[in-house]
């Protein structure tokens, strides 16, 4: 990887300095004299860390974090979840860290928000002013895009591409897979959550595979021509699972037409596959509440101004995350929450009456191929011409010819990683 040094303690740094504000902002709010309300829908990666970060920002704001869940379970780490190397628990997280930071949260959903009014109102029938609301509510999913992958088939063919019951799911049939069977994963086209993770999965389901079902076969049907650090997991799966995981491009024929789930049959230019156990992920846009507010374009994904990300559509409504367009940045955990503290930062900046200053964001996505072997790809990225962009030379993927000291090391920063990411986002972390 040749990130520059100097680039990364900018970015490290960029995040602390950007609010540039040393008084509070109580009375800052246009509308009424108590302090500013800011509030964000979502508790994930992009939502807690934005609500995290406004309070550390200014600890007067008033922040309210809806999220339906109580507890979280991350899709970070749900692939070694699959392969047994990490337990349900040490991958979810509660929101006892962020009340103790002082934002108030509240398990509810949004079902729709007035932005002229500026009020919200949820699903449990209450409704909340805000001054300024950030929207961090993640992907749903285009079901019916390919026949016979719709939300009712999900509980014969799970995607587990949100993690939860449908991670457990995925997992019951794997472990219950039986000898020699075959497991078929129809990878979904971009743009899409994570562009490594459908091929981290593999590697973990083949770690489970290897030691409790040798002669299983492993068939990824994929609807892209190319793949997100291809040339390193291809390698990786030889090396370390000989060939029980195979790869078929769009091009030749991976691009899946049907899925029957009554006969657990995939049907593609491929081949007509009978599987054991089918990981249907769909394609991808916006979760619902993007599309009621009408933040999204045509492309399913809601545009915003890439210095401050604020909707280019709403006024006071910022879209972080997943569900946002973030130029070149890929739809990750770590970017979500590197977005939510620029983010944060231009919403302080703004309610002091101050300009945001130009940021800069960082990603890296560690893939686990097996317990002591990880790849990885770093990008720093910043401003150009109005939109996110890499910055030329500051990334790039692990050694193609590393040695096995090289790759456990790489596997235990992929650990350091998620406990660093969870405890910086919701307080709690393994
Ligand atoms: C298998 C897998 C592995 C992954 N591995 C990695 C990894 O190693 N590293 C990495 O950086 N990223 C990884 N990711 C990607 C990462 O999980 C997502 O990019 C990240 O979760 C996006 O954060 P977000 O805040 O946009 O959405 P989310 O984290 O999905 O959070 C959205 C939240 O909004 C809530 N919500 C939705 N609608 C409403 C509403 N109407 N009202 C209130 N709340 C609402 C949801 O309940 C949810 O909790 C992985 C993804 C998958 C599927």
């Amino acid at each position: 990887m040749s990130m520059n040094r100097r680039q990364f303690v900018q970015v490290a740094g960029s995040a602390a300095l950007l609010p540039l504000v040393g008084a509070s902002l109580s009375g800052c709010s246009p509308a009424r004299s108590g302090p500013a309300r800011v509030a964000v829908i979502g508790g994930g990666f992009g939502g807690a860390t934005v609500a995290t970060y406004l309070k550390k920002y200014d600890p007067k704001l008033e922040v309210t974090l809806i999220e339906p869940k109580t507890s979280y379970m991350t899709c970070p780490g749900s692939n070694w979840y699959l392969a047994g190397l990490r337990d349900a628990k040490s991958i979810t997280h509660n929101y006892e860290g962020l009340k103790k930071r002082g934002i108030n949260v509240v398990h509810d959903t949004v079902s729709s928000v007035d932005s002229d009014a500026k009020t919200i109102k949820l699903a449990g029938g209450k409704s909340l002013s805000y001054d300024k609301v950030v929207v961090s509510p993640g992907i749903d999913f285009k079901w019916g895009a390919v026949e016979g992958i719709t939300e009712a088939n999900a509980e014969k063919c799970p995607h587990a591409w949100q993690a939860g019951a449908q991670t457990e799911l995925l997992k019951k049939q794997i472990e219950g897979m039986k000898q020699g069977g075959t497991f078929v994963m129809v990878s979904p086209p971009n743009p899409f959550r994570c562009p490594p993770g459908p091929y981290e999965r593999v590697g973990m389901v083949a770690e489970y595979f290897k030691k409790n079902n040798p002669k299983a076969k492993i068939l990824i049907l994929d609807a892209k021509d190319a793949f997100s650090k291809q040339g390193l997991f291809l390698a990786a799966w030889q090396e370390v699972y000989g060939n029980m995981i195979e790869w078929v491009a769009g091009k030749d024929g991976g691009k899946v037409t049907k899925v029957d789930a009554a006969t657990m049959t995939v049907y593609s230019g491929y081949g007509n596959i009978k599987a054991d156990v089918i990981n249907a992920i769909p394609a991808q846009k916006a979760a619902s509440i993007a599309f009621t507010m009408g933040l999204t374009n045509e492309s399913g994904f809601c545009p915003v101004n890439m210095l401050t990300f604020e909707s280019t559509v709403k006024k006071d409504v910022y879209v972080i995350g997943d569900a946002s367009i973030a130029g070149a940045m890929p739809k990750s955990g770590h970017s979500a929450s590197s977005q939510g503290k620029i983010c944060a930062a231009a919403i302080v900046n703004d309610l002091a009456g101050l300009p945001m200053q130009p940021a800069q964001h960082v990603n890296t996505c560690y893939s686990l191929i097996s317990k002591d072997y990880a790849i990885s790809v770093a990008g720093v990225y910043s401003l150009q011409d109005g939109k996110i962009a890499e910055i030329k030379g500051s990334g790039g993927v692990s050694p193609k010819d590393a040695n096995a000291d090289f790759r456990k090391m790489e596997a235990d920063y992929t650990l350091g990683w998620y406990a660093s990411i969870t405890k910086d986002v919701w307080g709690t972390g393994a």
